[in-house]
């Protein structure tokens, strides 16, 4: 269908940061499939992972237990604020089941009335009706009305818009703690703790969108743990799985009463093989110094960014993100820069505010750092000549 505005490209092979085009054409990825291949291509315990749970059994259903489910859970909860998950797969269905959290929440102690959602200006939350509503993009909605009722909209990282906002009918909070699709705009310095004050104050749930943010692209496993508060619920996906598709709802105890069996359900949700490869990516992301790579990575990015744009005047406007989240704010269209970059053999995203998103595998070395910046060098000079 003609649903995307696709590169002429085509990729037979993968090897770490690398893709390899069917015209023999090596791209170094500075996009890692929109920041989903964490660990890179063809990673050996990723593959050899998957390999060895698709001899046993991929699917059960969730009529059963999934002792990959349990032992998956069992990280997350030893490793955040999580009593308790969920898992589906995909980012957009993580943020249902964080909705229908959300509003249940309220339902099941005795606060029907309270089930509208707060949500931010430039947020984006996935391509379901439901997640579309709470998204900000007029755009994305265009034509697929009518939109369900109960969101109400606050301008991202404006604490006294977001308290005059809430109403008797607020069930609770969703905000991404750095937005990603929006241009990586990060909340303010105290926004994310001023929300869970007033949260607090007025008995509503916070829930965070960490499916771009999460596991280790920020340098922790979760952004939240960049700030001095913790959420109620957070959406996990793209990362998570390392390419295999899966997604995940963390959640508290207090939330999670919310829904009994028979509330929610998936199919594919958390299926053994699904779960081989999540497990697999937490081995790796969770190993001693793997979060310390992805920050001295971005610093080193950082560092040549700021040497590129001092030489190069007129082309970078300005650096944004944490870890390897990355936005370079673009003077010159952003999407003309993707295409240059691209034909650099850099592959990077484009995203919001006109900004280029650099999210390299997380496990990248300074060689592949180097040649990045090499090629945003030449396309600076090219640009600014
Ligand atoms: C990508 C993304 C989604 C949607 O995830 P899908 O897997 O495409 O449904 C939702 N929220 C954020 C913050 C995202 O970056």
């Amino acid at each position: 269908m003609p649903t995307y505005a696709r590169a002429d490209l085509a990729f037979e092979k993968g090897e770490g940061p690398y893709l390899y085009a069917q015209d023999g054409r090596r791209f170094l990825d500075f996009g890692s499939g929109v920041a989903v291949n964490c660990l890179g291509h063809a990673h050996p315990h990723l593959v050899e992972a998957i390999t060895e749970q698709a001899k046993k059994v991929w699917h059960t259903s969730n009529l059963y237990r999934v002792p990959g489910q349990e032992k998956l859970a069992q990280r997350f909860v030893e490793h955040t604020f999580a009593d308790t998950v969920f898992f589906c797969n995909s980012g957009a269905e993580a943020n249902e089941a964080g909705l229908k959290m959300l509003r249940r929440y309220q339902y099941v102690n005795g606060h029907s009335e309270k089930n509208r959602i707060l949500v931010a200006s430039n947020a984006f939350h996935g391509r379901t009706i439901g997640t579309l509503t709470a998204g900000a993009s007029d755009k994305y909605r265009e034509g697929f009305g009518p939109m369900p009722e109960g969101f109400d909209r606050v301008a991202f990282g404006n604490l006294n818009e977001l308290r005059n906002a809430i109403t008797e009918k607020t069930a609770g909070i969703l905000v991404e703690p750095i937005q990603g699709e929006g241009g990586i705009m990060p909340a303010p310095e105290g926004y994310l703790e001023g929300l869970r004050k007033a949260a607090d104050e007025y008995g509503l749930l916070v829930m965070f969108d960490e499916v771009q943010t999460g596991i280790g692209r920020t340098g922790k496993l979760f952004a939240y743990e960049w700030s001095n508060m913790l959420p109620d619920i957070i959406s996990s996906a793209k990362g998570l799985g390392g390419g295999f598709p899966v997604g995940a709802l963390l959640a508290n105890e207090k939330a999670a009463a919310a829904l009994t069996p028979g509330m929610h359900g998936s199919t594919f949700g958390g299926n053994p093989l699904a779960m081989a490869a999540a497990n697999a990516v937490l081995d790796e992301v969770l190993k001693p110094g793997f979060f310390d790579n992805v920050l001295a990575m971005s610093k080193l990015i950082r560092d040549g960014l700021a040497k590129i744009s001092a030489k190069h005047p007129g082309f970078i406007d300005e650096v944004r993100g944490t870890g390897l989240l990355l936005g370079m704010k673009m003077v010159p269209n952003n999407g003309d820069v993707v295409v240059k970059l691209r034909d650099q053999n850099l592959l990077t995203v484009p995203a919001g505010d006109n900004v280029v998103r650099l999210l390299p595998p997380l496990n990248i070395t300074k060689t592949q750092v180097d040649e990045a910046l090499a090629a945003i060098e030449a396309v600076a000079a090219a640009f600014t000549s």
